[in-house]
């Protein structure tokens, strides 16, 4: 089994407007999408082999709407790609670690992602990956 690479950053902003400083750092928007199963609107903007990932709720039953009421805008989630995601899920739960999703849901670019709970991150919300 490889080891996991950082795939992305994920960001939480309350609009997706906030990409103007990353423009402005010279990134561009790589992609859009709407993950309606995750209440979020995502533009990912490549920097080098790893991704910031800006996320803007799409309602306010949104997790990410729930966050930024709580903590507002900033780093939301770490999102580390890996190649059999099961295998990891299964790895972490055995150990005892939290799970927000005990199997892969549907992600953005039709990834495969699940989502540990953040007490299981020290305070940090990681998100697995896995590439279809
Ligand atoms: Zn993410």
């Amino acid at each position: 089994m490889s080891k996991p690479v950082l795939d992305h950053i994920g960001i939480a902003v309350r609009s997706l407007e906030a990409v103007k400083i990353y423009e402005a750092l010279g990134l561009t928007i790589d992609h859009v999408e709407t993950v309606e199963t995750q209440g979020v609107k995502t533009a990912f903007l490549s920097v080098g082999d790893s991704n910031l990932e800006l996320l803007e709720p799409t309602g306010p039953q949104s997790s990410v709407a729930k966050f930024l009421e709580k903590r507002g805008e900033g780093i939301h989630h770490l999102c580390f790609r890996v190649d059999n995601i099961e295998e990891h899920l299964a790895r972490l739960k055995e150990q005892g670690y939290r799970l927000i999703n005990e199997a892969p849901v549907r992600g953005a670019h039709g990834c495969r992602v699940a989502f540990l709970h953040p007490a299981a991150g020290n305070g940090v919300l990681i998100e697995l990956s896995e590439k279809q």
